[in-house]
């Protein structure tokens, strides 16, 4: 049995969630995003990091001032501890006549630790959620909260696609054949693939020299060669093919168009999945390329990188002018990763072509319209031309190199 299986329970309709559901959410200020001290540094010392070296002018205060009224920047340090706590009170609530929102549990304390998970104490959030759950509303808990609706989103911005309701396959208790179940809990995955080791620390914004002196603004998994890289959540190709930083890589976008994933470095000759080209649907826990060390050359399937790892980054877009701009908010994965780590998407390996397919079929309700299953020997719809020529290397005409692809 899958180990996160303590956090699912089976799904039923939502009945009275709703109702608590209500008292949780704070309708957002017009401007909310005067933002905490730290947070408005991190935005001016953000600006070493800016892609041409000329760093960004605009201080934080310009930032969030008239240019528009969404967040700038997010120092994600919520701890996978936290998470785990939250995600936890989330599940287990979700039956309830007060159904515990993760996202607002983390913001309340995010709120109340300046954004410094350093102070995170379990018993603040078993607090909070006494109260809740005795009654008080989230208005009344947070109403000196000043930054309360700024966590909310900008929490909400990174987790918001994880956890909800999705069907998947389980193995028949008698038979061990796939049956399909309904859930309610994480949907997200982790990076890698079951059973497949590997090994991090935190290294984001550590010095990099390649190309120009700037931030690594993403997560360095070191593995195998070869290892499946997984899809964390679902999501459409949005740019496949190389980039003199990145590789060989892979940008997936999200439904809401919320967060951007890439996965760099991609295995030389082999970086993809078969069935994947630019607009392709994915679904968390599908298997999209494989690790590898390509990457620093100007040259395409280049070997550069010494140390074979994955490079996972995550940016958040509130506005569609922060995707490939000297102001991209790219978040530490970190604990973030370390979190995902009790939803490892399992594979299996086609004996002939060698290419890797997720074991357990999943139904994710935020694809819109389906997506494909991915499984070996899978028949492409009529018609479709989602599948390219077995052996070639898909998109490999190489993008500009945005900003977003430089974050290696
Ligand atoms: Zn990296």
């Amino acid at each position: 049995m899958p180990r996160n299986l303590g956090f699912w329970i089976h799904r039923s309709i939502l009945a009275a969630e709703a109702l608590c559901l209500g008292a949780l959410l704070l309708p957002l200020p017009q401007n909310p995003f005067s933002l905490p001290r730290l947070v408005m540094e991190a935005v001016s010392s953000q600006s070493d990091a800016s892609q041409s070296g000329t760093g960004r002018s605009d201080t934080g205060q310009s930032d969030t001032g008239q240019a528009g009224s969404y967040i700038k920047w997010v120092d994600f340090d919520v701890s996978s501890q936290a998470m785990g706590q939250a995600l936890r009170y989330d599940v287990d609530s979700y039956d309830s006549e007060c159904h515990l929102d993760w996202i607002s549990l983390l913001a309340y304390l995010g709120a109340r630790y300046g954004g410094d998970f350093s102070r995170y104490k379990a018993s603040d959030m078993d607090r909070l959620a006494e109260q809740l759950q005795q009654g008080a509303s989230m208005e009344e808990l947070t109403k000196d909260l000043t930054y309360y609706p700024y966590y909310l989103e900008a929490y909400g911005a990174v987790l918001g696609g994880m956890v909800g309701n999705y069907d998947i396959q389980i193995p028949d208790q008698a038979t061990g054949e796939p049956v399909w179940a309904g859930r309610y809990g994480l949907k997200a995955f982790s990076p890698i693939a079951k059973t497949f080791p590997y090994q991090d620390y935190d290294d984001f914004g550590v010095s990099r020299s390649y190309g120009y002196k700037r931030q690594h603004l993403g997560h360095d998994l070191m593995g195998q060669v070869g290892t499946p890289v997984i899809a964390v959540e679902s999501g459409y190709v949005e740019a496949i093919g190389w980039n003199q930083y990145g590789g060989w890589r892979l940008g997936i976008r999200s439904f809401d168009k919320t967060r951007y994933y890439y996965y760099a470095h991609l295995s030389k000759n082999y970086p993809y999945h078969r069935s994947l080209q630019e607009g392709s649907v994915v679904q968390a826990g599908d298997v999209i390329g494989y690790l590898g060390r390509t990457g620093y050359s100007a040259t395409e399937n280049t070997n550069n990188i010494d140390t074979p790892h994955l490079h996972f980054g995550l940016q958040l877009i509130f506005d569609e002018s922060q995707k490939d701009s000297s102001n991209e908010i790219w978040i530490d994965c970190y604990e973030l990763t370390k979190f995902l780590t009790m939803n490892r998407s399992e594979t299996v390996r086609d004996p002939e072509t060698k290419e890797y397919y997720r074991l357990w079929q999943m139904k994710d309700p935020a694809v819109p319209g389906g997506a494909p299953e991915q499984r070996i020997n899978a028949i492409p719809e009529p018609g479709s031309d989602s599948v390219p020529e077995s052996g070639s290397l898909p998109g490999s005409g190489s993008s500009p190199g945005s900003a977003s692809d430089s974050a290696s």
